[in-house]
């Protein structure tokens, strides 16, 4: 089968370890489905795994890619009888827990320490034409949600649903403050938060973003500087914001803390700028900030999700989408950070419909 995969690791120049190219085809393990991947998007992991930087040691050759939506093709030994039939059209889950610690079974496997992601370790990525999904990841996707839609749904708009409405607890009227407005995270927090009735406040180094963001939904954008600080204090009445979702790190630390309202929350997903900023634990204790971490999402929060694309409440925004054949270009836009909107690699022939939109 064809597929995408780091043919080796390249720290400095992550594309020059992309390949495409054959790749054995996959037979599911027990308790395993093989799904047709139909559209898969692209995430920063995928450069991070390029650059030999993952979770898990990375030992080329590493089929690429986190997320997946397509058919269910087939089942290895021992299915689950709740499993969706063949030629069910599906989403996957990205995440896999060991299933056999506590955490996996009493509570919730994205608790799992031996938690991975397709493209991790053992677990082969879905930039491929058939990837193997433990049968409990898949989630069926309604008439209404396309693949190209439901393939951006996974990793970037499951972290930001998590973010904003389990752990922010973000409510209708509330105002959040989104880091780096133009990354898969921001962008997926902004649709969110808007089709929530939550005002959203974004921030960016780069005017265009800005514009972009407020394109997109959001109430304001500002820069990143001190004076950007005190913009976001006047926009809430000197309050500062219910919750702040930062996936950039030591760039923003400052700004989260001083913008965030007593009492209001800071949520990390990411770290992009750096993982160690002046902590300022007098600011934190003194202003009775809550400083939250979040990674991926529960199963039962893809659902939701997928019901919110179903219901016609969030469109996810696509930027381009190109055939696996055509996947470093793809992988060029994302390394360059530009453009906006999810990178969606279509497989075989194209399904259903084109580039998606912001939602009207
Ligand atoms: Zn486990």
């Amino acid at each position: 089968m064809l597929a995408a995969y780091a043919a080796r690791t390249d720290r400095n120049d992550p594309l020059a370890a992309l390949e495409v190219g054959e790749r054995p085809q996959p037979s599911p393990p027990p308790g395993w489905a093989l799904l047709r991947v139909a559209a898969a998007s692209l995430n920063h992991h995928d450069l991070w795994t390029l650059r030999g930087i993952s979770s898990r040691p990375v030992k080329p050759p590493q089929i690429l890619g986190c997320d997946a939506a397509g058919v269910v093709a087939g089942y290895g030994p021992d299915r689950p009888v709740d499993a969706p039939a063949e030629g069910t059209r599906v989403v996957a889950h990205s995440g896999i827990g060991c299933g056999a610690c506590a955490a996996c079974r009493d509570v919730e496997p994205l608790f799992c320490r031996d938690f991975g992601m397709f493209s991790e370790g053992p677990y082969q990525g879905t930039l491929a034409e058939y990837v193997p999904v433990p049968a409990g990841n898949l989630v069926p996707l309604p008439a209404s949600v396309g693949f190209v839609e439901a393939a951006c749904l996974p990793t970037a708009y499951l972290t930001a649903y998590r973010m904003l409405f389990v752990r922010a607890g973000v409510r209708p009227g509330d105002t959040v403050l989104v880091h780096g407005a133009a990354g898969g995270v921001a962008t997926a927090s902004i649709l969110l938060a808007r089709a929530a009735g939550v005002s959203v406040i974004a921030t960016s180094r780069d005017e265009g973003k800005r514009a972009a963001a407020v394109e997109l939904g959001a109430a304001a954008a500002v820069g990143t500087d001190r004076d950007a600080v005190k913009q976001v204090l006047g926009m809430t009445g000197g309050r500062g914001v219910d919750a702040v979702i930062d996936t950039v790190g030591e760039a923003t630390w400052e700004f989260s803390l001083r913008a965030v309202r007593i009492d209001g929350t800071v949520v990390v997903a990411g770290a992009t700028s750096g993982a160690n900023p002046g902590a300022q634990l007098n600011r934190v204790f003194w202003r009775h900030t809550r400083v939250l971490g979040s990674t991926m999402g529960t199963r039962g929060e893809l659902e939701k999700l997928v019901g919110l694309c179903g219901g016609g409440v969030l469109r996810p925004l696509v930027g381009v989408v190109v055939p696996l054949e055509r996947v470093r270009e793809g992988f060029e836009r994302l390394a360059a950070g530009e453009g906006r909107g999810k990178v969606v690699v279509t497989m075989g022939q194209t399904y259903e419909q084109g580039p998606a939109t912001a939602p009207g």
